[in-house]
């Protein structure tokens, strides 16, 4: 045998042991995601939506996924909506009527949420027990203000979430909402990254002196992760917190009850 006959037959055993590109790469969207955000919002979140919106459809480049949006969940029926892998909803939360029960027979039935913000907010007034318990129980208790940057402490490395992230990082600047009680009371919540007591005393005209923060988390009855971040249009300065963003995404994604698309 030549040596060159010898090399051939070398290259094409590396060859045939690597993964077919097939396996690899998507031949058609691996699924669908629906951006649910408010342009009626005030205006700092109406700028973190469209900067969201905007770093999401960069994730969709090549047609991996599909992504849609929508102001509004009225126009949708429940077929249609369980089409979707997920709603992203960024600084919206169902209103009033049919929207509220729509959402809730789409997440209990198996129905993905990512979770920004003000989309999580809710007070005495919300009057929708259902989705304070689907949070993991804490109401709008206190934020910093004006928003600002913030060291935030990963809280495990056992999560598909966090397990490729630093033990601490800075996080881009935000306005940072405290809960009570702390999800993290609720044995059905998986606390993932919260803000360090490190940062007390923590704001400059309102300041948040002390208290329990968790700021990413899950409640392990729902497909869903929340993150708090997402005031104004300077959050995606940050590699670490856009790398936990597409890890939040990705591993929502992954628990779809009709099979994990990245498989
Ligand atoms: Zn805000």
């Amino acid at each position: 045998m030549t040596h060159f006959k010898r090399i051939s037959i070398f290259v094409l055993a590396l060859i045939c042991a690597l993964p077919a590109f097939s396996q690899l790469y998507a031949s058609k969207p691996r699924f669908k995601a629906l951006v649910y955000y408010s342009d009626t919002a005030e205006s700092a979140h109406v700028e973190f939506a469209e900067q969201a919106i905007d770093y999401f459809r960069h994730l969709s480049w090549g047609e991996g996924f599909i992504l849609d949006q929508t102001t509004s969940l009225a126009g949708y029926t429940y077929d249609k909506l369980k089409e979707y892998t997920m709603i992203i909803a960024i600084n919206a939360s169902p209103g009033a009527g049919g929207e509220r029960a729509l959402f809730e027979k789409y997440m209990e039935n198996g129905g993905g949420w990512l979770g920004f913000h003000a989309a999580a907010y809710n007070d005495a007034n919300t009057g929708w027990p259902w989705y304070v318990k689907f949070l993991g129980g804490g109401v709008f208790y206190c934020n910093n203000w004006p928003p600002q940057p913030a060291l935030l402490d990963v809280d495990t490395d056992a999560s598909p979430v966090t397990r490729s992230l630093p033990s601490q990082f800075v996080a881009a600047e935000s306005e940072w909402y405290q809960w009570k009680p702390s999800p993290r009371q609720n044995p059905d919540v998986e606390v993932l990254v919260s803000l360090s007591s490190r940062n007390y005393p923590f704001g400059i005209k309102d300041i948040v002196t002390g208290g329990d923060f968790p700021v990413v988390w899950r409640n392990k009855n729902y497909r869903m992760v929340y993150l708090n971040f997402g005031h104004g249009d300077r959050e995606f300065l940050d590699p670490t917190q856009n790398l936990l963003v597409v890890n939040a995404f990705r591993y929502v994604a992954s628990l779809d009850p009709s099979g994990d698309p990245f498989q």
